[in-house]
């Protein structure tokens, strides 16, 4: 049974898709007894919410079925590869809770398994050298709609283009000047089959041969070759590929390769307001825009970790948008309603006043005993926070007016309001300073309120949070917005950078957490009472100077929408 709509693959998370019902077969005919699947990311930009789908998909099956997934590092372009993707890559899988059967691989480590088959491929008369120039091998090409010419090389004899594929490799040529092409149909209606370049020659170092190699073979000549040396049984990859999947099988057939693998392909993950291609996102790194890759806007999947994402709810993501043979766009309120919902089962609550504006208490006594609140209203297990009160507390300038109408349920004065978590209060006066702003309420507290109605029977109309004055702790707090003000930003014909969002990012500077807030690890996440959801930033949050970053508001959108489903 195949499944087809992300929506199908909501209600039923576990539910099958194609990829499923393969591995079942094969497994069931007998034609593999245990699965092999690898991640193949190449090491020129960090992971980002695309790869996670592509991480559980390969990981996933691998885990569901009893097999293994490897982590194979595809880097045959070593211009843009360095050793910080390939651990950040690293790190970003295993944050994600999964892990690689045995060594991390690497394409590269089989660079001279593959000149050897390169040499096979010229003795058997299925691969040759061609010294037409880019520009000329261009034309010879041919178009979509008409048929290539045979390069004038393609019937040079076998032993001139070993002598030739040697001397590429001894660096006695210039870069462009001769590549080795395979010798299939240069009329063929599939592009990949004119004749497809096997190897080319850069001079340029790499990052894990060093300057071993100036030729380098081409992704249609590593990558099946590299599933077949590691006994990969299906070799799952996004749709682009689809069209190469003939000269991968047609490698597959022509060579002495060790084992037979597949390849299978689905959509790409791609989610509005959001770029997902690395050429775009090390822009955004590049000029500055973001911090880095991990800044806390962006897709990456250290970017997500810093804004306060969890492994778990990425990975639940990545199971409700399901795996189909379609590209598709995922609203991206898919994705912030996964974390809402961990977050709000999981992460304790505190109290954060964005704004401080002074409350005094004119009967509360100077020295008060900490109160208690719990820490999550459903999850006893969390436990108890202490909560200090005295007479000087804060509250958010946003929760005060002078005069107000019935719909501002918070403090106005002369009326009622509860402090979270502890008594009732009644705003009877405000300070100003020479501008004329308010400075302070005055404020009664009203007795015998603590958990209780007031006696009187006059209710309070809301609840406001607040922090004590004196143990109140001063943070930094990140206000985020989306990084782009379109839901497609690179998908029509305006650059994609003129749809950047301005106001992506507000600093709060002055603001006042509770001390259980300050006190928390880096990473850890809670619900800031009535702001939103929030996690103590990674590299910057300390019990000092607390930073917290905002991971996601309140109100769920998504849910909003009735959960009628994504587009994709
Ligand atoms: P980008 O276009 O962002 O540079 P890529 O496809 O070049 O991505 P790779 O490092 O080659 O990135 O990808 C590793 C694996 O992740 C590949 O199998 C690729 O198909 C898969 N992948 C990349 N982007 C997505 C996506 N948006 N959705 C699902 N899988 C993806
Ligand atoms: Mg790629």
């Amino acid at each position: 049974m195949e499944s087809t709509t992300a929506a199908g693959e909501r209600s039923a998370p576990a539910s099958n898709n194609f990829l499923r019902s393969i591995i079942t077969d094969d497994l069931k005919s007998g034609r593999y007894e245990r699965i092999v699947t690898r991640f193949p990311p190449e090491p020129n930009g960090y992971l980002h919410i695309g790869h996670a789908k592509s991480i559980s998909v390969n990981f996933g099956l691998a885990e569901e079925f009893g097999g293994v997934c490897h982590l194979r590092f595809d880097d045959t372009n070593p211009e843009k590869e360095s050793q910080e993707f390939i651990e950040s890559i690293q790190e970003d899988v295993r944050w994600l809770g999964y892990e690689w059967a045995g060594p991390v691989r690497y394409a590269s480590s089989y660079f001279e398994q593959f000149y050897a088959w390169a040499i096979h491929l010229v003795e058997h008369d299925k691969a040759y050298v061609c010294d037409l120039s880019p520009d000329e091998a261009r034309e010879y090409r041919g178009t979509l709609t008409e048929p290539g010419r045979n390069s004038p090389y393609r019937d040079r004899p076998a032993s001139e283009s070993l002598d030739l594929l040697r001397r590429m490799r001894d660096g006695e040529f210039a870069e462009g000047e001769r590549v080795l092409r395979a010798k299939i149909d240069m009329a063929s209606p599939n592009m990949n089959l004119r004749d497809p370049i096997l190897y080319r020659i850069r001079r340029v170092a790499h990052h894990q041969t060093g300057d071993a190699w100036c030729i380098y073979p081409t992704y249609d000549f590593a990558h099946g070759q590299e599933d077949a040396i590691e006994g990969v049984t299906h070799s799952i990859c996004t749709l682009e590929f689809e069209d190469h999947r003939p000269l991968y099988e047609w490698l597959i057939e022509n060579l002495p390769v060790p084992s037979r693998p597949r390849q299978y392909e689905f959509g790409r993950l791609n989610t509005s307001y959001t770029v997902t291609s690395k050429r775009k996102l090390k822009q955004l790194v590049d000029e500055g825009i973001v911090a880095g890759w991990d800044d806390p806007r962006m897709p990456t999947i250290a970017g997500l970790r810093r804004r306060g994402y969890t492994p778990a709810a990425i990975r639940h993501f990545c199971e409700m948008v399901g795996t189909s043979r379609s590209d598709g766009v995922v609203d991206v309120a898919m994705l912030e309603h996964a974390i809402r919902d961990d977050l709000n089962q999981n992460a304790p609550r505190g109290m954060c006043v964005l704004r401080p504006l002074r409350l005094k208490l004119r009967n509360a006594p100077a020295q008060h005993l900490p109160l208690r609140a719990p820490a999550h209203p459903s999850r006893d297990d969390l436990g108890e926070r202490e909560l200090p009160f005295s007479g000087e507390l804060y509250i958010d300038r946003e929760d005060f007016r002078e005069e107000a109408n019935k719909k501002f349920k918070r403090l106005v004065l002369g009326k009622r309001v509860r402090l979270r978590n502890a008594y009732v209060i009644e705003a009877v006066d405000v300070e100003k300073d020479e501008s004329g702003e308010i400075a302070a309420v005055i404020a009664d507290l009203i007795e015998g309120t603590l958990g209780e109605d007031p006696a009187d029977g006059i209710k309070p109309k809301g609840v406001i949070h607040w922090v004590e004055a004196g143990s109140a702790v001063p943070a930094t707090v990140r206000l985020y917005d989306r990084l782009f003000t379109d839901p497609a930003p690179d998908r029509g014909s305006a650059d994609f950078m003129s749809f950047l969002n301005a106001e992506s990012l507000t600093v709060v500077e002055h603001a006042l957490v509770e001390p259980a807030l300050a006190a928390a690890a880096p990473e850890a996440h809670f619900q800031f009472e009535r702001e939103g959801y929030f996690v103590a930033d990674r590299q910057e949050h300390s019990a000092e100077h607390p930073v917290f970053n905002e991971t996601i508001g309140l109100r769920d959108v998504w849910a909003g929408k009735g959960n009628t489903g994504g587009s994709q």
